[in-house]
């Protein structure tokens, strides 16, 4: 196992890391201290106030807020989508793509899926645009909810940090 110095973690976060030791970070098993490091560079690199408790994707965190102490699902711009357990999809602007101009846009001619079996629901942030996430399903299929992180075992049991605190 190798370990890593911040300043490299913090150079994979803004993607300026070199490729080998990129390529030695992925593919070794982690050290024990690079979610903590992980989440120091991925705070530096953030405008809001709120605690970072755990990254969904490149734009969305659960944070502790810095307010309440209420976990939350939050854009990278600060926009609060809703309570962490929640399925912020709901709180999202939605752009479904249901016919063919839609798909025109995205795919070259004769090349899209009959909108007729599926769609494209595209879930954009409110406040700065940014897309989240992409969903293909068929048209009638409720929207989903991704996943429900177990954050207090990964806390406890994977990462071995204290859990932030949480106000219900
Ligand atoms: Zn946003």
């Amino acid at each position: 196992m190798s370990t890593y110095t911040q300043e490299q973690v913090n150079n994979m976060v803004a993607g300026t890391l070199d490729w080998d030791t990129t390529f030695r970070m992925l593919s070794m098993p982690k050290d024990s201290e690079r979610f903590s490091q992980y989440l120091t560079a991925l705070q530096a690199s953030v405008s809001f106030p709120d605690k970072i408790v755990l990254p969904l994707s490149p734009h969305m965190y659960i944070v502790q807020s810095a307010k309440s102490k209420k976990w939350l699902t939050i854009c990278d711009c600060g926009h609060e989508f809703c309570g962490y357990k929640e399925n912020w999809k709901l709180f999202a602007n939605i752009y479904v793509r249901d016919n063919a101009e839609a798909m025109a846009e995205v795919y070259p001619k004769f090349m899209h899926p009959d909108t007729n079996w599926q769609v494209y629901r595209e879930y954009y942030c409110p406040s700065c645009g940014v897309l989240h996430d992409v969903e293909a399903p068929t048209p009638w299929y409720p929207v989903i909810h991704d996943f429900e992180p177990d954050i207090e075992t990964f806390y406890k049991e994977w990462v071995c940090l204290p859990l932030p605190e949480k106000a219900e």
